[in-house]
């Protein structure tokens, strides 16, 4: 009997141990399957660690298309410039890859202007081009406006010092009003660059994801030497044109104004990122 009773007790303790183990598996069994919002919130926190250095993803560079003494494009109507709103939707990209845990700047806050003795600098520092004179004292213009080669300077510099790993460069497209019903996104870089092929990868991702989102028309152009811009063509790391849309479009101009459509298109330029680098 003393003997069965033991045997009760021990099949009693062995039945506990099995159900605490069973517990802990399902304490652990999330763990390892992470959604991306686990996955960034742990590299976010990483880099928070981190923050005297680097971080080791580089930095991201967005660049919000004109600025200061250059409102660019206009709404149809007047209602805002393009330059209020690549600022808008570069200050919610910012918050948006940090959140995500990506170092992110920008070429410029709206206020302030990269100092003229670096941007000096870094156009003496320009390999020379071929089809491009880099001339300091032509680039590099005291006024009130960041020209598209000051942009080129700022991030090669920036890059020189901490590798950027995407220069994002956010515009606003315009047509005269004979063609107000083009709307859409267009998404630009040079086909060339040594950094072509993480352009390309970004460039096409991102089309994607924007037209899932939008449902929107994207064009995405490989753009060759003679049609590249600027600043897709004369930075030193993978850089891409983005056209977020028409002014001189009455629906493509309501999108741009409002902050749900900016803020959908910031977490959508995000997802990119997280999906290239
Ligand atoms: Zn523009």
């Amino acid at each position: 009997m003393r003997q069965h009773h033991l045997f009760i007790v021990l099949l009693a303790g062995l039945l506990i141990l099995l159900c605490a183990l069973c517990a802990c598996g399902d304490a652990q069994a999330p763990i390892p399957i992470q959604t991306s919002a686990n996955t960034n919130a742990q590299e976010s926190s990483a880099s928070i660690n981190t923050d005297t250095d680097p971080s080791p993803k580089g930095i991201i560079l967005i660049d919000p298309g004109h600025g200061f003494d250059d409102p660019g494009c206009t709404a149809y109507d007047g209602s805002f410039t393009e330059a209020q709103i690549t600022e808008a939707v570069a200050g919610l990209l910012q918050k948006e890859l940090a959140s995500r845990g990506w170092n992110v700047e920008l070429t410029h806050d709206g206020r302030h202007m990269p100092d003229a003795e670096l941007l000096y600098d870094s156009a003496q520092k320009m390999p020379i081009q071929n089809d491009i004179n880099v001339n300091p004292q032509e680039w590099v213009c005291d006024n009130n406006l960041f020209s598209k080669y000051e942009r080129v300077l700022y991030a090669n510099a920036r890059n020189r010092e901490t590798p950027v790993i995407l220069f994002l460069s956010l515009h606003v497209n315009f047509v005269e009003t004979s063609a107000q019903t083009v709307r859409g996104f267009e998404i630009d870089y040079y086909k060339d660059h040594p950094g072509a092929s993480a352009a390309c990868s970004f460039s096409e991702t991102l089309g994607r994801i924007l037209a899932d989102t939008f449902h929107q028309k994207v064009k995405l152009f490989a753009d060759n030497k003679k049609e590249a811009f600027v600043v897709t063509k004369y930075t030193d790391m993978p850089s891409v044109l983005l056209e977020m849309g028409y002014a001189s479009n009455t629906e493509d101009a309501a999108l741009l104004a409002s902050v749900k459509f900016q803020t959908r298109l910031a977490q959508a330029i995000a997802v990119a990122v997280d999906n290239i680098f």
